[in-house]
């Protein structure tokens, strides 16, 4: 773990605790510099992006086969295979609970069909339909959904805000063993707004 995971993980714990989340009017004023979890910028070369104008949901998803695929093994995957603009995602966390940006956070992505224009796709790496998420996972994505949630001005415990894949395609993505985990995300966040 690296000084500013480890910085990170000390500050959720105190907000946890009630430490800093007194006023909530200053809270949310200063949320994106507080709470930006680590994340790896790849600076991955995209083609043509539209940015997207709301974000009312955040969608979890498994990358379906049980390998540690890097946001840019998927980006080359979906930009030469798939013929996308690039990787579809826009965040992957990587099975030592790394964080890696994908598309650009503002940008329509290409995760969840009839649903990319509203919503943020999350990527964890792996196929949760045999085998378990990495804690360290858990941990990523729980504090990359709180800070989305901080940042969209997000309910997290409200009706379709964080779902799995499968809330909105016909998919078992994101996998068995992370579909229920999703419950735990959301109170998370709750627990770290409120
Ligand atoms: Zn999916």
């Amino acid at each position: 773990m690296n000084f500013s995971r480890r910085k990170f993980l000390q500050l959720a714990a105190m907000a946890t605790a009630g430490f800093f989340l007194t006023d909530n009017t200053a809270s949310a004023q200063y949320s994106s510099e507080i709470w930006e979890p680590p994340i790896e910028k790849l600076f991955l070369p995209f083609g043509e992006l539209k940015d997207r104008k709301e974000t009312e949901r955040i969608v979890i998803h498994h990358a379906g086969l049980d390998k540690d695929y890097s946001a840019h093994a998927i980006h080359k995957f979906h930009r030469d295979v798939r013929g996308w603009s690039g990787i579809g995602y826009h965040y992957v966390i990587r099975k030592d609970g790394t964080i890696e940006q994908g598309r650009p956070s503002q940008a329509v992505g290409a995760h969840a069909a009839n649903h990319n224009y509203n919503s943020i796709g999350i990527c964890v790496t792996g196929n949760f339909n045999v085998s378990n998420p990495k804690t360290a996972q858990i941990d990523s994505l729980k504090m990359l959904t709180a800070w989305l949630c901080q940042k969209y001005n997000l309910n997290p415990m409200g009706n379709g805000v964080i779902v799995g894949h499968k809330n909105l395609n016909k998919t078992t993505c994101p996998g068995s063993n992370l579909y229920p985990r999703i419950e735990e995300v959301k109170c998370y966040c709750r627990d770290f707004i409120y």
